[in-house]
């Protein structure tokens, strides 16, 4: 039988401070895969520059003139994570039968690159890699992680729990992911919408090589909230139960205020007024705040722009 294609899938934002060791270690992994015959000869890697500001790009460009297994995408700006993530995906789908998606700075272990397509060989056309454990992350990284899934199981949003993007997908299941046409990603939302047989691979997650993160909390707090709209109308379903809660205490309070007003010892009630006032007017900025962020996301998918606009291709 004749090993099928592997295309690696690394998005890279300003990361010239790990970019020639992470080639080096990928270009000695797919020798390795190559070896057991777990991929063809035309197998690659595929970095992709999300509009790095410092010399990302050029790095590429020398790693792609000098092995012909690395092919470079250069994006026209900065676009995020997942939009980088998208264009290379959807770039090796042309070429690859197979994807990985991975970090550039080498914290997903690439020793079970093998295990992940062995997976695949098994029938899985995904395949989630999944993080034992979280030592190696700052407790403050590891409990806003974890505080992320919470958020996202409670909101109804279907995610593996502990996967990221350390991702295999065959061409199959990204010819269904270029189905989805929505301009906010949020990718691990939308594979497990596609289907098929998946399966997990279990890895440790090391620490990044050199440089530092490109996801600061405020950028994940982004992530999360970006998530959990995208995929779940829970919060306005929250908003509308929270509204009848409401409006059925305000019935208890005007029977009451009636009652009192009836025998006569009618209070001055500035507390009761001015707390509501402000509770109110709260929960409604609140609630407004919420149905606009839904209402954003309509009128920025109505739009229809482009994810991600390829400036250059180097091979
Ligand atoms: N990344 C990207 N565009 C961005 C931010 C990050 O392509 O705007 C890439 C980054 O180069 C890395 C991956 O996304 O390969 C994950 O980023 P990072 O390691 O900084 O996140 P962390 O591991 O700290 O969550
Ligand atoms: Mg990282």
């Amino acid at each position: 039988m004749m090993a099928d294609t592997l295309y690696l899938v690394v998005p890279c934002y300003n990361e010239q401070e790990v970019l020639s060791e992470t080639a080096r270690r990928l270009l000695d992994s797919l020798a390795g895969l190559l070896k057991m015959e777990l991929i063809s000869r035309d197998s690659r890697v595929l970095f992709v520059d999300d509009g790095s500001r410092d010399d990302t790009w050029n790095i590429i460009e020398r790693l792609a003139d000098g092995h012909p297994q690395v092919m470079g995408v250069k994006l026209s700006r900065n676009r995020g994570h997942q939009n980088a993530l998208m264009a290379g995906l959807m770039t090796a789908k042309e070429f690859a039968d197979v994807t990985i998606s991975l970090d550039a700075d080498m914290q997903d272990d690439i020793s079970v690159l093998p295990a992940f397509m062995k997976k695949y060989y098994d029938g899985a056309e995904i395949v989630f890699g999944v993080r034992k454990s979280r030592e190696s992350d700052t407790v403050f990284k590891r409990s806003s992680a974890q505080f992320f899934y919470k958020l996202l199981k409670t909101f109804g949003v279907e995610a593996v729990y502990n996967h990221a993007d350390y991702r295999l997908m065959s061409r199959r299941a990204l010819n269904g992911l270029s189905e989805f046409g929505e301009v906010n990603l949020f990718l691990r939302g939308i594979v497990m919408q596609i289907g098929y047989k998946t399966s997990t691979v279990e890895y440790d997650r090391g620490e990044r090589l050199a440089g530092e993160s490109k996801y600061p909390f405020s950028k994940m707090l982004g992530f999360a909230f970006d998530g959990i709209t995208s995929f779940s109308i829970k919060p306005i379903r929250m908003i509308t139960a929270l509204g009848i809660i409401i409006f059925l205490v305000s019935i208890a309070v005007l029977i009451y205020s009636l009652v009192v007003n009836a025998m006569g010892n009618t209070v001055s009630g500035w507390t009761s007024t001015v707390i509501s006032v402000w509770i109110l007017g709260g929960l409604q900025l609140f609630a407004i705040g919420i149905v606009g962020e839904y209402v954003g996301k309509v009128y920025m998918e109505t739009k229809k722009r482009p994810k991600y606009i390829i400036e250059k291709i180097v091979k």
